[in-house]
């Protein structure tokens, strides 16, 4: 999950990493009261998930009030990278005297964790990461203020930084970030260190063990059909297609959505509504569940359900399909069925003899890719 930039600096101000006072506002009245409480100048800065707001013009400097209240409202509807703004974040103007990039990720290629640094932070630094320093980390040891020290050394960032660094180490291992990213960290007029921006990106994995991370996702923003899936636990990817997909593990449905894309190509370009997974126990409820979602989907013209038995069988699979018609009631599209695997024939059987009303057998997937996808085209 990635995260919004004040509640990045939520999270580092938890881990005593230094941020100034912000406030979210929606609307221009509500910009100009923020900055006469916070003194002027302030800084208006779109709240969107992406980076380079600066250089779309999504971060602007405000020295009056009135001025505050013009320029919220020119950033407020912006459109920034796909991303339209409705939220402004609101901060009192830091002087900046030096601006530096620090970041922290996860290397897979190098099975660590790596810094990213440099002492020349900012809009531009984003372009050109070819620049940055480059600091492999000791997934046991981490950073403490040795390593800091070494790591502001290496891209010329004052000694100074380096308690901030650590600050900012405990919150991407406090956290179970996979990113924590701070650009511009700068340093101020006071010669204080302080993070200015911040982009965190949390380990979905790793939400059991917080609570509060819960609180951090933006039902607002969420696709509705996607925050139902989640609330039934299925792992449910909506795309922008019209053949609905549900396949049991993911690589097979992987190489489904590649197929039932190769396939549509013959009919006008038809694409995979969604990615959905069901798992290894293809249950009923399951199956209605993740039926009932991809025929809510108005995008979705055909369904195509791709299923490889293994310790869920076939036949239970089959059953579990009899049954979700059974509790879904009213089918209203097409839905292609492709069994192959452990009791294939046994399945098949189920599957034919219960006639459901709309439901298209194939043999396989090739073949069921090739009629979902005329389906959805009309054809
Ligand atoms: P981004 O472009 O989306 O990464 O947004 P940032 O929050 O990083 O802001 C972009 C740039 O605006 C920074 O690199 C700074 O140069 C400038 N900026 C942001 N906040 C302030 C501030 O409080 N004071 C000053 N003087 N400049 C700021
Ligand atoms: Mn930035």
């Amino acid at each position: 999950m990635d995260l919004y930039e004040y509640q990045a600096k939520e999270l580092f101000a938890q881990h005593q990493v230094p941020v100034g006072p912000q406030r979210v506002v929606t609307g221009a009245a509500e910009a100009a009261d923020a900055a006469s409480e916070f003194g002027l100048p302030v800084v208006l800065k779109a709240k969107v998930k992406t980076g380079g707001r600066g250089k779309a013009g999504g971060v602007q400097l405000a020295h009056t009030v009135d001025e505050a209240r013009d320029k919220a409202g020119a950033i407020l509807g912006m459109d920034i990278k796909g991303h339209v703004v409705r939220r402004l974040l609101v901060t009192p103007a830091s002087a900046i005297d030096a601006e530096y990039y620090l970041s922290f990720l996860l290397d897979r290629a190098n099975r660590t964790f790596l810094a990213l640094v440099s002492a020349q932070g900012g809009v531009d630094i984003e372009e050109n990461q070819d620049s940055l320093a480059r600091v492999p980390i000791d997934p046991v040891t981490g950073v403490d203020l040795d390593t800091a020290a070494k790591i502001a050394a290496t891209a010329g960032l004052p000694a100074s930084s380096a308690e901030v660094i650590v600050k900012l180490w405990e919150t991407f291992v406090g956290e179970d970030a996979t990113l924590v990213e701070v650009n511009p960290l700068i340093r101020d007029g006071d010669g204080a260190i302080v993070a200015l921006d911040g982009k965190v990106t949390l380990d979905g994995n790793a939400a059991f063990r917080h609570p509060g991370h819960a609180d951090l996702v933006d039902t607002e923003a969420e696709d509705p059909l996607e925050a139902e899936a989640k609330a039934k636990d299925l792992n449910y990817v909506k795309l922008d297609g019209e053949v609905g997909i549900i396949g049991n593990g993911a690589g097979l449905v992987m190489s489904t959505l590649d197929v039932v894309a190769y396939a549509g190509e013959e009919h006008g370009g038809v694409k995979p509504a969604n990615f959905l997974d069901i798992g290894g126990g293809a249950s009923a409820e399951v199956m209605a569940a993740g039926l009932g979602i991809i025929l809510s989907d108005p995008d979705v013209r055909s369904v195509l359900v791709n299923v490889f038995g293994g310790i869920t069988a076939c036949d239970a699979v089959a059953d579990g399909i009899v049954q979700a018609f059974a509790l879904l009631g009213n089918v209203d599209k097409p839905i292609v069925v492709r069994l192959d695997g452990n009791n294939a024939e046994q399945g098949r059987k189920i599957l034919d003899e219960a006639a459901l009303p709309g439901l298209i057998r194939m043999d396989t997937m090739d073949q069921a890719a090739g009629r979902a996808a005329a389906l959805a085209a009309g054809a």
